[in-house]
């Protein structure tokens, strides 16, 4: 194919990954499948039946193959999720329920599956029986698969790219960034979507370039078109023409050799021009990103998201396979500490499967998530307790709650805490009973009375993300007003600046762990303010390193004095902005 064929189009998104990716499309469709609506004439109603049986053996042979694979190179228990998948095909009640209403209603007989089907789905997601509500989801799962064979669309999935492809959607859930096929993913592109929405976060950590917020480009883009995608500069470049890619691949040649200084950097100490070492950490979602961790030399892991063990899976993990998880990365790290979030589920990160647990919300970032959800579920909440704790028993770990409002919402979580303690003892399981509790600071009450927080925290960890959100109340997650998410406002400057103040004050370290830690853009300006650590997704360790090993302290200090007596965002970021500048160049 000539890439240079059709015209080219240049599409401006906000760059949300750094990196360029030049290849071909492929248009991810959302899970839930838009099914058109209309009346079968009374002599096609035989043809329509049959059209459903037609889609029903397909199915059952695509789902078939797939356990196959499964179990080919996974293995036999991971396969016999299938089964259950073959079972919903077999339904005796789903189906002839579909063709009772396509005789009553004489619909086309999507419409009539989509509707029975969905029924179910409410039905067993509102069952008391754990085990069958935990159905649901193959339940979904083989609705949609259906509904894609009726309505002749090619089976997708992000789990499994044909080849290696730019990913294009209209949006990408967490639980979708979750199972992406990292070695065929060349590229992220949304028509939503922000700098810090959960899928972004996700295509930093590997590595691969994303642009967000490019309005319509899914009904732009059909399979298969050529494009490059620069997640430099947030551009989406359709058709490029033979200038073009020339151009790119000149960019292309300056970044990479100047990663490879970066790498070289980051096998040094994180040691300022001035003698000051800065403790830099990772961000880890999985378990194998552990080993990304000691790739970029962190000290350690400043925040592990657990909620990802919790969407990568259909049911919630037990005890025993999340002590496992965490025990794993305790001592892949030691004698680096790890610090372990206890789960942040809800907002935007909802469960799949799990709809009893998390009911729709209006407002869900400030709704039912995380330590709240947590406080509410004790059995689910203690599990996960447990498992920390005991995973102490092999590493260097210390806890963390997410979403903390105030003292009196910590009083509870460490209420529980010491009862899980209690029951450890008295299972006479080896635990660590020392371990340092801390809280995320991400909600500007907590930050408010950072004092009184401090004085039951053995640390705090910074979440800009949320933060920077709630300050401005700018939802994290909405394109249309992503231009007005500023990490350098004042408001957040003078707030990280007051936390700092309160905890040293009790001799409490403050971290950052929100995606602001890895920018280097903004890491003069956290150091000077006074942070003590900084944890990021591993891929942005080394740029961090380099400006760290550029830069002085005292600099970063008078850079931050300054900052906070300025009024202007915009003004506050290019004084950070000159300052990275005139320190590292990429030529
Ligand atoms: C944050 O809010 O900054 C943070 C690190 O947590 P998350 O992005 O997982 O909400
Ligand atoms: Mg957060």
């Amino acid at each position: 194919m000539n890439p240079g064929a059709k015209t080219e189009i240049t599409v401006q998104g906000i760059a949300a990954s750094q990196g360029i990716a030049y290849g071909q499309i492929f248009v991810y469709l959302q899970s839930d499948v838009e099914v058109p609506a209309y009346q079968v004439q009374p002599e096609k109603r035989v043809d329509e039946i049959a059209r459903f049986d037609h889609a029903l053996v397909v199915t059952r042979q695509q789902i078939s193959k797939i356990k196959h694979e499964v179990e080919k190179n996974i293995g036999p228990k991971e396969a016999a999720i299938f089964d259950a998948h073959l079972m919903v095909l077999e339904d005796e009640a789903l189906i002839g329920e579909t063709i009772r209403e396509f005789e009553s209603s004489g619909c086309n007989i999507e419409t009539c599956f989509q509707k029975i089907s969905s029924r179910y789905v409410q039905a067993f997601a509102e069952i008391d029986d754990e085990y069958l509500r935990e159905r649901t989801g193959d339940l979904r799962d083989v609705a949609q698969r259906v509904l894609q064979n009726l309505l002749g669309q090619a089976e997708n999935s992000l789990g499994r790219l044909a080849d290696k492809r730019i990913v294009v959607a209209s949006d990408i859930s967490p639980s979708d960034s979750a199972s992406i096929d990292r070695s065929a993913a060349l590229a992220l592109v949304t028509d939503t979507g922000s700098k810090t929405s959960h899928a972004v976060i996700v295509a930093r950590s590997m590595k691969v370039p994303a642009v967000v917020a490019l309005r319509d480009l899914t009904k732009r883009v059909t399979n298969g078109d050529w494009a490059v995608v620069d997640g430099y500069d947030g551009l989406v470049i359709l058709h490029p023409s033979e200038s073009t890619l020339f151009r790119y691949g000149k960019i292309e040649e300056r970044k990479k050799s100047f990663e490879a200084r970066l790498l070289e950097a980051s096998r040094e100490p994180a040691v300022t021009l001035d003698g000051v070492a800065v403790a830099l950490m990772a961000n880890i979602e999985k378990v194998e990103e552990v080993a990304r961790v000691k790739a970029c030399s962190a000290e350690g892991v400043g925040l592990f998201r657990t909620e990802y063990l919790f969407l990568n899976s259909a049911r919630i993990p037990t005890e025993q396979e999340q002590f496992l998880a965490y025990k794993t990365v305790a001592e892949a790290v030691a004698p680096h500490p790890v610090i372990i979030r206890t789960l942040d589920l809800g907002g935007d990160k909802p469960m799949a499967g799990n709809a009893g647990l998390f009911p729709k919300e209006n407002n869900p970032f400030m709704g039912f998530r995380a330590i709240r959800f947590c406080l509410e579920h004790p059995d689910i909440f203690k599990d996960q307790l447990r498992a920390i704790l005991m995973a102490g028993a092999h590493g260097k770990v210390r806890l963390m709650y997410p979403m903390i409002s105030g003292s009196e919402e910590l009083a509870r979580a460490n209420a529980l805490l010491a009862e899980c303690r209690s029951e450890l003892q008295a299972r006479g399981q080896a635990f660590d009973e020392n371990m340092p509790v801390g809280a995320m600071i991400e909600i500007p009450s907590a930050a408010a009375t950072a004092d009184l927080l401090a004085k039951e925290c053995a640390f705090f960890s910074i979440g800009t993300n949320d933060l920077i959100q709630y300050l401005l109340a700018i939802d994290r997650v909405n394109d249309r007003i992503a231009h007005l998410y500023e990490p350098t406002h004042p408001a957040v400057i003078r707030t990280l600046a007051y936390v700092v103040e309160q905890a040293h004050k009790q001799g409490v370290p403050v971290g950052v762990c929100g995606e602001m830690a890895g920018d280097p853009v903004f890491v003069p300006l956290l150091l000077g303010l006074g942070l003590d650590s900084l944890s990021m997704a591993p891929a942005w360790l080394p740029a961090v390193k380099y400006l760290v090993r550029a830069m002085t302290l005292a600099d970063a200090r008078a850079l931050a004095a300054e900052a906070l007596t300025l009024a202007s965002p915009k003004e506050i970021y290019s004084r950070c902005d000159a300052f990275y500048r005139a320190r590292v160049r990429v030529e």
